[in-house]
């Protein structure tokens, strides 16, 4: 993330901090001046909010930590005045794994609340007595720790994108449906819940015993963002799987012949660009692929030799209804660049990697 500063690395994993958060440490200072705060008041007000912000930072080691038990490496975890975000190097592909990864973050905030537990039985014998203010000072401050991370657990776990709960549910849902009708319910729950905070911050409902805030609008609009955001990418991960290659492939390609000599394949190549062609005999029957760049290298050298005899004779053959996100996997896996298409024995395209590639890049952008 642009404007970032690095705090340092757990885990092998780089933990940054966004500029914007110090736009907020200014503010709850003014905030605190305003509300006529002590230098006292403002400092355990910033150690405050500090703190929360080292609880976000374990949440969200919380989820990196339960992606490394399945494998998945974490590119980094960013820290932004709304919260944290640990993005993750590839998705999971489990729901299990998606259920482990997104409880565990909630879970992390439990746990920190777990601990702290006891430390509240021995500083406050008399029970709740301090939890007579929000404001943190020296006597409320771990009670206030203590019910925040109750807070960051439960609020979490809201089944509306983008929360953890909306990623747990998901993947419960998924083990019993398609993942992409498992988020389309998740996004109407999204949209909901969305329209909720809208109307609340309209005050146009009310919530008893609970004030209106303008702000609940930005947020409302926020998650019906993030919502939109995730029910799309899903859909080009299902737009993609009901691609074939037929849509990819290029249906206007050159052939060499077996028996033409290099000197003259050389010349056809000049109006050409492929990469890759395939090689057919005097009946027109493939029999091998070629490598442009062995047809350039081997022309100047010996230019009588034919192409029958510097062709690959073996070669793995498509059919266009094959489905596009299992061949970029099985090409990029093999480092294959060029494939033929073959409808039963007439051949009909070559697929070229670079294409595939091209295509997939296009469906993620949404276009
Ligand atoms: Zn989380």
């Amino acid at each position: 993330m642009n404007g970032s500063l690095k705090l340092g690395q757990v885990f092998g994993i780089p933990i940054r901090l966004h500029w914007s958060f110090s736009l907020l440490l200014i503010y709850m200072a003014y905030a605190g001046r305003n509300y006529g705060y002590s230098i006292n008041g403002i400092l355990w007000l910033l150690g405050f909010i500090l703190t929360i912000f080292l609880c976000v930072i374990l949440h969200e080691l919380g989820h990196a930590i339960a992606a490394k038990y399945f494998g998945i490496e974490t590119q980094s975890i960013d820290i932004l005045p709304i919260g944290g975000v640990a993005s993750l190097k590839t998705a999971p592909k489990k729901p299990i794994e998606e259920f482990s990864i997104a409880l565990a973050g909630p879970l992390m905030n439990g746990l920190i609340a777990l601990c702290i537990f006891p430390f509240l039985l021995w500083l406050i014998p008399n029970g709740l007595r301090y939890f007579d203010s929000i404001n943190p000072y020296r006597d409320n401050f771990l009670l206030l720790i203590f019910a925040t991370n109750i807070l960051l657990a439960v609020s979490n776990l809201i089944p509306a994108f983008p929360m953890d709960g909306s990623r747990v549910l998901r993947a419960i849902l998924s083990m019993k449906m398609s993942r992409y009708f498992a988020t389309g319910i998740v996004f109407f729950l999204s949209a909901c819940f969305s329209l909720f905070l809208i109307l609340w911050g309209m005050n146009i409902i009310q919530v008893p015993g609970l004030n209106t805030n303008p702000i609940l609008i930005l947020i409302g609009g926020f998650f019906l963002m993030s919502a939109r955001k995730e029910f799309q990418h899903v859909q080009v991960i299902h737009r993609i799987g009901a691609s074939t290659i037929d849509e990819v492939m290029d249906k206007d390609f050159l052939l060499l012949k077996k028996e033409d000599r290099l000197l003259d394949a050389s010349k056809a190549l000049v109006s050409n660009t492929a990469k890759d062609y395939l090689v057919v005999d005097e009946n027109n029957d493939p029999v091998g692929m070629l490598a442009r760049e062995d047809i350039l290298q081997k022309v100047t050298s010996s230019p009588q030799q034919t192409i029958g005899e510097i062709m690959e004779n073996r070669f793995h053959k498509l059919r266009p209804i094959e489905k596009v996100n299992e061949i970029y996997f099985l090409m990029a896996h093999n480092h294959l660049r060029t494939l033929p298409v073959f409808n039963d024995t007439t051949l009909v395209g070559m697929l070229y990697f670079d294409d595939l590639r091209k295509f997939v890049e296009a469906k993620k952008k949404g276009k």
